[in-house]
């Protein structure tokens, strides 16, 4: 072969763009990313579209030949048009935040330098990026200057992670060889009856089981009743089981409540209790001056869970998981046998790996979109931001107790409202209180409130979603979106009030 030959691939086998065509994708993918910002907010909600719909557009066949890049991008413009929109100003489903553009470009960036974050051998910049953005997170939510911890795909493997954390600290020695069942005695969490299905997921994955989970009474404002959580402890206590963890929600995804921290914190110390924190949702709420109190005794958790996917609007996915003793963490999940993980450093950074801390191996860089967006805003303008959302729900919630045909079912406590419609001809006689009473016109209460979510999120103008507070079934709004204004809490109960009308049932059933 000859030489030049040998400096090349052979024709085909080579993935590499020439500069015109590389130049042409770069320019084409980021006006299509450009328009999207700037359309986002006059596009539906949802759009007018059905299963299969998008496929019957774009076709199914496996492509075995190149498709040409202007077709491409018309598939994905279709894929764009066949998307629900969480960057609309009235998009209030589940705990769904638009992103920024910072974070989105961070994320082609950290794709094209595709480093894999297994440790600081393999990603040495991106480890030392993700340890500095998971001490600013600790930092930013009141809980530890010097935080530890990892980045994750979401609220839901953090926690599993802690979960996982908290059982190796408080069982047994030898507990994770011989497998759980040794354990001697069962091990029990507790957490309240808000709590997030992730907590329940985890412990079944752990091999704990599902019902090891004591789920704990909430009071009156859907917090934590700490009387009830000693109740439970000593109950499994006389039982002989062994309690080992209790798991507080800072923002339940139901209705944004805060368990009492600093009282669980106690207990969790009283009982020897491995005290982990929920935040996925609520944590970085803590940011909004206002709400800070709420969350007094965050700072006293073993660790912590929170999505800056879901309150710091980076994109999707950005999870954390906050500890301070990383010697437990390690010991949970390091694993020194293989020789593919050794690390033949000396220095502690550069010997540092966070498949010691964490179930997964490779890892993108998931820090440098937060990373990017918290310097690009600046924490001041991020906390702003979350202020206005909870100032957004606490404006929803007024209009909605002013109104004289909805009623509010959850106050809101951070950016979360449940509501529902409560047509005249449905409110109890003569009560002073719009409180419908007797159990068929909640059922046909129930009924209507969940045809009108269906009607608000087909319409494509507003979506909402819904949450079951005490058997009733609610109009859940949750408010972490920063195009958002009180016009367009306003024009979402108009759009409510049409669907209602759409459904035919205002006025008369
Ligand atoms: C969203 C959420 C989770 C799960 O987080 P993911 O990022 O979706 O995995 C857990 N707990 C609470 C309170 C949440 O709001």
């Amino acid at each position: 072969m000859s030489e030049i030959l040998k400096t090349r691939r052979p024709e085909g086998s080579s993935l590499e763009l020439s500069e015109a065509a590389l130049g042409e994708l770069a320019s084409q993918v980021s006006q299509l990313v450009t328009d999207y910002f700037s359309d986002v907010s006059s596009l539906p909600v949802f759009p007018e579209t059905s299963a299969g719909n998008t496929l019957a557009h774009i076709g199914t066949s496996l492509p075995s030949e190149s498709v040409p890049l202007e077709e491409l991008l018309n598939d994905c413009r279709a894929i764009i048009e066949n998307s629900r929109h969480n960057g609309h100003p009235c998009f209030f489903g589940y705990v769904a935040s638009p992103s920024t553009p910072p974070g989105a470009f961070a994320d082609l960036i950290a794709s094209a330098l595709n480093s894999n974050v297994t440790s600081w051998r393999s990603g040495p910049a991106a480890t030392e990026i993700e340890r500095t953005v998971v001490r600013w997170l600790g930092s930013l939510i009141g809980y530890d200057d010097n935080t530890a911890g990892l980045l994750t795909s979401g609220g839901s493997m953090a926690n599993m992670t802690a979960m996982l954390i908290a059982h190796r600290t408080k069982s047994d020695p030898g507990v994770a060889a011989k497998g759980l069942w040794d354990s001697g005695r069962p091990m029990t969490i507790y957490a309240s009856d808000q709590i997030h299905m992730s907590i329940p997921k985890a412990a079944d994955i752990l091999g704990l089981g599902r019902a090891q989970v004591r789920l704990v009474k909430s009071d009156d404002s859907l917090r934590m009743n700490v009387a009830h959580l000693r109740e439970c402890i000593s109950r499994d206590l006389a039982n002989g089981l062994k309690p080992f963890c209790v798991i507080a929600s800072a923002g339940t995804v139901n209705t944004g409540a805060v368990d009492p921290l600093d009282e669980i914190a106690a207990v969790a110390k009283e009982f020897a209790l491995w005290f982990h924190i929920d935040g996925a949702y609520g944590a970085l709420a803590t940011l909004d001056e206002t709400k800070r109190p709420l969350f007094k005794g965050l700072e006293r958790a073993d660790s912590i869970s929170l999505d800056p996917h879901k309150w710091l609007y980076v994109p999707i996915d950005s999870g954390c998981l906050l500890f301070r003793d990383e010697a437990r963490a390690r010991a949970a999940f390091s694993f020194d046998e293989a020789d593919y993980i050794k690390v033949h450093e000396q220095n502690a950074d550069e010997a540092f790996a966070f498949w010691n801390y964490g179930p997964e191996l490779s890892r993108r860089f998931r820090a440098l979109k937060i990373w990017l967006t918290l310097r690009y805003y600046g924490a001041r303008r991020i906390a702003q931001a979350i202020s206005e959302d909870n100032a957004l729900a606490a404006y929803l919630g007024e209009r909605v107790e002013q109104a004289e045909d909805f009623e509010i079912l959850a106050c809101p406590q951070l950016s979360i409202c449940c509501f529902r419609y409560l047509p005249p001809s449905l409110q109890s006689n003569g009560a002073a209180s719009i409180e419908a009473t007797d159990e068929s016109s909640e059922t046909e209460l129930n009924e209507l409130n969940s045809k009108i979510m269906h009607a608000v999120q087909r319409g494509g103008r507003a979506y909402l979603s819904s949450a079951t507070i005490r058997g009733k079934f609610a109009l859940r709004a949750c408010i972490t979106n920063f195009r958002t204004t009180r016009a367009d809490i306003d024009e979402t109960l108009e759009i409510i009030r049409d669907a209602a009308q759409q459904v035919g049932t205002q006025g008369g059933t």
